[in-house]
């Protein structure tokens, strides 16, 4: 269940409001559960990842994701993805069901998996394909996109030929690229150096200004939460401990969530949450 905060009460943001009864639903997730089930031998062990996860998030809105390691994160992100099937509950994506992967949600995981015989254009030409985007468009879109995450004058580059944080944003050109009503992003940033992180999360906040999608974004760094999200949704456990707008507005960087005292007193609450 989740706990009404006080920060809900005193600072309600636009974005908290806009997630609000008739405001359009990216993603509505309700009485979610999972159980993993694996049979070793003629034993089916089985671990309770999801106990009753319920969230909605505005079309265009961000929302992060936070919680201790095992959680559940990862599972509530693939389940929406359609890469996982719930035990119980309904995910909805722009109000229809989630019955498997589809192109209406660009999944961002932490390893971009670009395929290495591959040109960084023709990974993103590719999963237009495999996604059925007519051949005379897939061209425009991945210059397009290419363009959007700067990388436009390394079209031509194998992946091995990229730093680390450039195959991430070919993978964040591939989903966008899809243009898919949600992004499903899970600790993208992770694997990334703290400078080449920053440089990334700047650079996510720019494309998502110009391309106001309902992103889910998964993190344990309550840090990169404040810095990119509408609302701070923390688990625990396989479920909902707390859900916050972030009070502070846009354009934002480090220095005014480092300076503003509603993100400190807020910082304060998280932290002990977590
Ligand atoms: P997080 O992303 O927050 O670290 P996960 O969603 O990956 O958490 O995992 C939640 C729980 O489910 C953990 O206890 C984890 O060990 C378990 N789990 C995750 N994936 C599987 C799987 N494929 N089979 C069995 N258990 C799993
Ligand atoms: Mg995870």
């Amino acid at each position: 269940m989740t706990t009404p905060s006080p920060h809900l009460a005193a600072s309600p943001s636009p974005a908290a409001e806009a997630a609000t009864a008739d405001a359009p639903v990216g993603i509505r997730i309700e009485g979610l559960q999972k159980v993993y089930e694996r049979t070793t031998g003629r034993e089916i062990v089985r671990t309770r990842a999801l106990t009753h996860v319920d969230l909605t998030v505005g079309a265009n809105e961000f929302v992060a994701l936070i919680g201790p390691s095992g959680c559940g994160k990862t599972t509530v992100l693939k389940t929406v993805a359609g890469l996982l099937s719930p035990s119980a509950g309904v995910i909805t994506v722009g109000g229809r069901q989630v019955k498997g992967p589809g192109t209406d949600r660009g999944v961002v995981f932490q390893q971009a998996a670009l395929l290495p015989w591959l040109t960084v254009e023709r990974n993103v030409t590719q999963a237009l394909e495999f996604a059925g985007i007519p051949r005379r468009d897939r061209q425009e879109r991945a210059d397009r996109y290419l363009e959007l995450v700067g990388l436009a004058a390394f079209h031509d580059h194998y992946p091995v030929e990229l730093s680390g944080g450039m195959q991430q944003r070919v993978g964040i050109a591939r989903a966008l690229a899809l243009e898919p009503d949600v992004l499903l992003m899970d600790e993208p940033f992770g694997a990334l150096d703290a400078i080449t992180r920053h440089h990334m999360q700047m650079e996510l906040l720019r494309i998502w200004e110009h391309e106001r999608k309902a992103v889910l974004f998964v993190t344990h760094s309550l840090d990169e939460s404040l810095l990119l999200a509408d609302r701070v949704v923390v688990m625990n456990k396989g479920g909902i401990a707390d859900d916050v707008p972030v009070p502070i507005g846009r354009p934002r960087d480090r220095q005014t969530i480092k300076d503003d005292p509603d993100v400190a007193a807020l910082r304060l609450h998280l932290e002990s949450m977590l």
